[in-house]
């Protein structure tokens, strides 16, 4: 075991239920619960019902705030025992006190920014983030809603510090951010945010609730598209929010049963659930693959950059060893390339199919300049650094030889060669 390794190890009272580690929880924490029916079932089954037989009439009851964990069933959109066993995992892995499992990440940064903002408030957010995030804050709640939006360079906590005003009620990071893999210091916003009495809220799809804990950062929430690491097999849609402010937490829990309806179905629970069992066994592989491609890049010259915080050569390097307890499965690479030369190279990959999404076993690629970044303009796309040579890279658990022999055949193409690909290969 290395330092990270232990560190994520020793990471004992992060929410545990005795104060047990994170690959303890992962695979037990919430599924308790289970246990409760006739059967004992090990595993929680999925829970279809919609509606529940009540004792009797109850004059008092208060449907925001059906408690599941006292046995209070009413409608499945309230509380499901599924979804709820989830809910128990998921703050149990981001160490926090609240969990919500949504129907997407989306559903999850959405109810998020609603449970913080009103009109007229000011939102500053990192301008290198998820297209669909900077989407909803910009034609939902800036056109729609009269919320101003400033975006920012965050890799410089003081450019985040400028751009507050006394009506920014709400500071939205990523950290690493998608395709560039720049990090925010979140230490150091969470303290811009305390003192401007704004909320912080951090999207920590990229590394997932094992390599970074933004909550012990100083952030105020955390949130997750469950559809990548969490779940980790490309196989179901859904979002997490996690806090430990039972303010925010009780705003958070009308919204996503009511205000909004923008619950998780009992399936995808179960999945999810399933999926975090061995999410500390895939994120050290994502992590150890990731490594080996990025090396194999750094070292080729048919590549302009590449993009990896455990990089010696990435530029946040020193903050990524500091606030991250492991560097992710992601890696962006600009290639030497026009785009028919891009196209050549990943028409020879056999391991990588062409697809947007990451986090899942399976290793994937993507082209921003035309796939996830394609709504932006060419002159946003030319600020971030978005060019035609970039390609990111989500690496799956396959063996790391067959990835790089992959990565090879797709220099050999993208410079004309032959290659003859053997049955063995
Ligand atoms: C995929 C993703 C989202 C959106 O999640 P969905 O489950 O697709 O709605 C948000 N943030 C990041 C960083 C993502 O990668």
């Amino acid at each position: 075991m290395d330092d990270r390794d232990s560190r994520v190890g020793d990471d004992v009272d992060k929410g545990g239920d005795d104060g047990d580690r994170f690959e303890t929880r992962a695979v037990t924490y919430g599924e308790a619960g289970a246990r409760t029916g006739a059967a004992r079932d090990v595993v929680t089954p999925i829970h279809l019902t919609t509606t529940y037989e009540v004792p009797g009439l109850d004059p008092d009851a208060d449907l925001e705030t059906l408690d599941p964990d006292a046995g209070e069933f009413l409608y499945s959109r309230l509380s499901n025992q599924t979804r709820n066993a989830l809910e128990h995992r998921l703050a149990a892995l981001e160490g926090g006190e609240h969990a919500f499992a949504f129907a997407s990440g989306t559903a999850a940064i959405t109810t998020a920014v609603t449970a913080v903002v009103h009109p007229g408030d000011h939102v500053v957010a990192f301008e290198d983030l998820y297209g669909g995030t900077r989407s909803l804050l910009t034609r939902l709640f800036r056109d729609r809603f009269a919320v101003d939006v400033t975006f920012v360079d965050a890799r410089d906590p003081e450019a985040v510090a400028e751009a507050a005003r006394p009506d920014t009620t709400l500071f939205w990071m990523e950290t690493p951010t998608n395709p560039l893999l720049r990090l925010c210091d979140i230490e150091a916003i969470a303290e811009v945010a305390d003192d401007c009495g704004a909320v912080l809220g951090v999207d920590n799809t990229f590394l997932g609730p094992m390599f970074q804990h933004p909550l012990d950062l100083g952030a105020d929430l955390v949130v997750h598209s469950t559809t990548k690491y969490l779940n980790g097999h490309s196989d179901s849609l859904g979002g997490a929010l996690v806090t430990d402010d039972a303010d925010l937490a009780d705003e958070v829990a009308f919204l996503q049963r009511v205000g909004m309806g923008n619950v998780m179905a009992s399936f995808d629970a179960y999945m999810v659930l399933r999926g975090t069992k061995t999410l500390p066994l895939r994120m050290r592989a994502h992590e150890a693959n990731a490594t080996a491609v990025a090396e194999f890049f750094e070292g080729h010259d048919g590549v302009r950059a590449v993009h990896y915080p455990g990089l010696e050569t990435h530029p946040q390097h020193d903050l990524a060893t500091r606030q991250m307890d492991g560097f992710g499965g992601v890696v962006s690479v600009e290639l030497d390339a026009d785009l028919a030369g891009v196209e050549r190279f990943l028409g020879a990959l056999e391991h990588f199919p062409l697809a947007v999404s990451l986090g899942g076993v399976e290793s994937l690629v993507e082209h921003p300049a035309t796939m996830t970044h394609s709504p932006l303009s060419q002159a946003e796309r030319d600020d971030l650094g978005i060019t035609d040579g970039l390609l990111r890279f989500s690496v799956g658990v396959e063996h790391r030889e067959d990835l790089i022999a992959d990565l090879k055949r797709g220099f050999a193409a993208l410079d004309g060669v032959e290659v003859v690909v053997s049955d063995d290969d």
